[in-house]
């Protein structure tokens, strides 16, 4: 059977074969729409995506921790959600720029569209003309609060909003120039030039010109590429890898946003005193729901919690700091565009008081078009109430060092235990609270490498260690205790 085509779009790049190297890339508005959309795509799309398309048989390192969380939620039972659809929310999380993703040349994002539902009786449409607020849901158990009816009549969101040829993120008529390490900057000779410049080239007789072309496969790989390599274009061009196998910390200060009367969560976590890890914390479900609420954050929004300062996702913040240099109307399409690629929002219903970052959500849509009359536009109010959390408590879980997450069991717990070789003797108990700061450390920890909880918590491991040794050293958990025979 013919294959059917694939939709390519071409990507000119000016390469230094010698070295192996894209000096730099034209690129249409098409393609950068599409560079652009990476911004929106919450934390646990790029793991899904990334692990169905992988040309290694694994996900960069720096997002490891990420897709153990990932792979934790889908063993978890349903019975340890709140709610049934709160598994598949999180293994699909929502984009809250769906609806421009789906105007992309090409769709990158697998991710089933968000289905909408209206009162299947009449209520809704009179509501609209007798300016009474009209429901709508996308959870179909949802009660309809005029009529009590389920609200489970599907509608299409999407009918006539569609842009046709207008471009997306960025205006249609404009071109660009990509570096190798994805800034993204007007086509204009000003930049070839600022570009040739740094790119240190000695000799420019023996640049060539070439073309790429990039269908879903090469762009989910360019995606993958950013995280492991600083020069993706080159990677992807030459088909070198850089993949590199643990990512250089940077310790930089992170906005805390001073935010000190935020939410807190206590944890118990297990160090081996002497190496300072943390090889298990002992929870609560307020803490695994901080963890899996990582899975919806997209990308873009995480550069902006880390304030633009984290090594391992460096040519995305060059992504976000070109949509930041370029103007509204000549390059981007609209101020609300440049908004929802440098903040992109959580689709509303995710954010439950559970969230412990500051994070903006998304009406899960504002406006609807009648059919009837084009010109109505009518204000709809979302019926389905938020999420607080998506794990039942209470329940006691454990998280290893590398974010693997599941209900607390002794045998498990024994088990890592034995394969760590940590003897019972160097093991300390510590109480650890959670609040924005060492959020953020963990969310910055688990870019940089798998040792998430060690290395995101290593401060406050060592404070406690120094105050409050003498208080907790000797308690160890009845599952952890070496069984002692007095005398
Ligand atoms: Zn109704």
């Amino acid at each position: 059977m013919a294959k059917k085509k694939e939709t390519k779009i071409p990507l000119k790049v000016v390469i230094d074969r010698e070295k192996k190297k894209v000096v730099f890339a034209e690129a249409s508005s098409t393609l950068v729409d599409i560079v652009f959309s990476f911004l929106t795509l919450p934390m646990g799309t790029i793991v899904r995506l990334l692990a169905k398309h992988s040309h290694q048989s694994h996900v960069p390192a720096n997002i490891e921790a990420f897709s153990n969380l990932y792979g934790s939620v889908a063993k978890l039972n349903s019975k340890h959600f709140k709610k049934e659809r709160c598994k598949d929310m999180l293994l699909n999380a929502w984009n809250s720029a769906e609806q421009e993703c789906r105007n992309l040349k090409i769709k990158i994002d697998d991710t089933e569209p968000i289905k909408y539902f209206i009162c299947e009786g009449e209520c809704f449409e009179k509501n609209i003309y007798r300016d009474m607020p009209a429901y709508i849901t996308t959870d179909s158990t949802v009660k309809c609060k005029t009529c009590g009816e389920l609200l489970k009549e599907e509608v299409d969101r999407n009918a006539g909003t569609s842009q046709g040829d207008e471009g997306v993120f960025v205006t249609e008529t404009s071109s660009f120039i990509i570096s190798d390490d994805l800034h993204v900057i007007p086509n204009n000779p000003t930049s070839t030039l600022k570009i040739l410049d740094s790119s240190e080239i000695e000799n420019f007789a023996a640049l060539e010109e070439d073309t790429l072309k990039l269908g879903a496969d090469e762009f989910i790989h360019l995606l993958q590429l950013s995280f492991s390599s600083e020069t993706p274009l080159s990677d992807l061009f030459f088909g070198t890898k850089t993949m590199n196998s643990q990512v250089p910390s940077m310790e930089s200060p992170i906005a805390t946003r001073g935010d000190d009367s935020s939410k807190k969560m206590n944890i118990k976590i297990y160090v081996q005193k002497s190496t300072n890890r943390i090889f298990l914390a002992h929870c609560s479900e307020d803490f695994i729901d901080f963890l899996l609420s990582l899975l919806t954050i997209p990308l873009g929004k995480v550069i902006r919690l880390l304030n633009n300062n984290h090594q391992s996702i460096f040519c995305f913040e060059n992504v976000h700091k070109s949509v930041l240099e370029l103007n509204v109307d000549e390059y981007l399409r609209s101020q609300k565009v440049k908004e929802k690629l440098l903040n992109p929002k959580l689709s509303e219903y995710y954010l439950g008081s559970s969230h412990i970052f500051p994070l903006e959500g998304n009406p899960i849509c504002n406006k609807y078009l009648s059919d009837l009359d084009s010109d109505i536009f009518k204000e709809l109010t979302d019926a389905s109430p938020k999420l607080e959390g998506f794990v039942r408590g209470p329940t006691k879980y454990m998280v290893t060092d590398d974010l693997f997450v599941s209900p607390f069991s002794s045998v498990s717990c024994f088990t890592h235990l034995q394969s760590l070789k940590v003897p019972i003797s160097d093991i300390e108990e510590q109480v650890i609270s959670i609040g924005m700061e060492e959020a953020l450390k963990l969310l910055r920890a688990s870019l940089t490498s798998t040792s998430v909880l060690s290395n995101g918590l290593k401060l406050f491991i060592l404070k406690n260690a120094k105050q409050e040794t003498s208080v907790n050293l000797p308690k160890y958990d009845r599952t952890l205790k070496k069984p002692k025979v007095d005398k």
